[in-house]
């Protein structure tokens, strides 16, 4: 039976690694706060005391962190992923970090005899906990496919993009498109809310027609509720906003509208809204607004 072990048991992390169960893998988990590690021994994984104890056994590591320096202290740090796990273990780095980053894990890795794809995800808490995560992958095209029974049971949009660091260049696409979107379904909402429509009926019109998204059908409930408990965390998505605007920089690609809404999801963290899921930019509009909100 293949060994996964999972590090990073949050809002994303623990639904995976209780997936991975579903599809019949022995999974280990280990996170920094041990009560998600207890959740995922009541459901039936096995717990880890550190990362050593997690990966030593384990054929594929899956890391679901925060962001690019908590990846590299797990993967690269004393008593880590590398120092710790046995040759040819695949690592599979599912979290939201820098493509340069991505780039340099991979070639630790393989310097020590082991494998690495980049596996950042799209679909929020809810793909998480259905499985139905679409994933970019960057890597060796044997890498990736070793690595495809782990995705596909955490995913069901699964595609290789390129070599490694590529996933991440498209996941900081998806968070540019996701952002911008956001900020213009909260605009409509305060606009809507304004003219005193029925904000209910307007989000079922506009669904069904060329403004229908994503956002639209999973957030716009919530935020014309005033509900933002996070899904994802205005603090990540200015993380993912700042890996944005460098990597653009760097290919000397314009992107004015992102550089805008990286401004206010920077913005809305400074005034303490961090923990916050990103939906709450909508409370950024009322106040540049001068209704409610901030
Ligand atoms: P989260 O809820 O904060 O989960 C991160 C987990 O990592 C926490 O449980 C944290 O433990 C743990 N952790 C941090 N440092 C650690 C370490 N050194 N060793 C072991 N565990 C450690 O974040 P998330 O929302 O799941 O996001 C994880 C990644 O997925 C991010 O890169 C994010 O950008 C990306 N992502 C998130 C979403 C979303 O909708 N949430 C969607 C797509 C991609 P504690 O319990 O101690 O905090």
């Amino acid at each position: 039976m293949t060994t996964v072990a999972v590090i990073g048991l949050g809002i994303m992390g623990g639904p995976m690694a209780a997936n991975l169960l579903t599809a019949g893998l022995d999974v280990v988990g280990y996170n920094r706060t041990r009560e998600k590690v207890d959740q995922l021994v009541e459901r039936g994984g096995r717990g880890a005391d550190d990362v050593a104890d997690a990966v030593r056994d384990a054929d594929i590591v899956l890391t679901m962190l925060p962001d690019s320096p908590d990846v590299e202290g797990v993967v690269l740090g004393e008593g880590g992923v590398l120092d710790s796990a046995k040759a040819g273990t695949l690592l599979v780095d599912a979290s939201t970090i820098r493509p340069d980053v991505s780039v340099r894990l991979a070639e630790a890795a393989r310097a020590r005899g082991m494998r690495a794809v980049d596996a950042p995800v799209s679909g929020g808490e809810a793909g998480a906990v259905e499985g139905t995560l679409s994933i970019m992958v960057g890597g060796e095209p044997a890498d990736v496919e070793a690595a495809r029974p782990v995705l596909e049971a955490v995913g069901s949009t699964v595609v290789h993009v390129g070599p490694a660091g590529s996933g991440q260049t498209v996941k900081a696409a998806n968070q540019l498109i996701v952002a911008g979107t956001i900020e213009l379904v909260a605009e409509a909402l305060v606009f809507l809310e304004a003219h005193g429509v029925d904000t209910e009926a307007a989000i079922k019109v506009l669904a069904g027609g060329l403004a229908g998204n994503r956002i639209l059908d999973r957030k716009a409930a919530g935020m014309t509720a005033r509900e933002f408990t996070p899904g994802f965390r205005v603090d990540l998505h200015h993380k993912d906003l700042g890996i944005v605007t460098s990597a653009a920089r760097e290919a000397g690609v314009a992107i004015p509208v992102g550089a805008l809404v990286a401004q206010l999801m920077g913005s809305l963290r400074a005034q303490g809204h961090g923990s916050l899921d990103h939906s709450a930019l909508l409370l950024l509009v009322e106040q540049l607004s001068g209704r409610r909100g901030g």
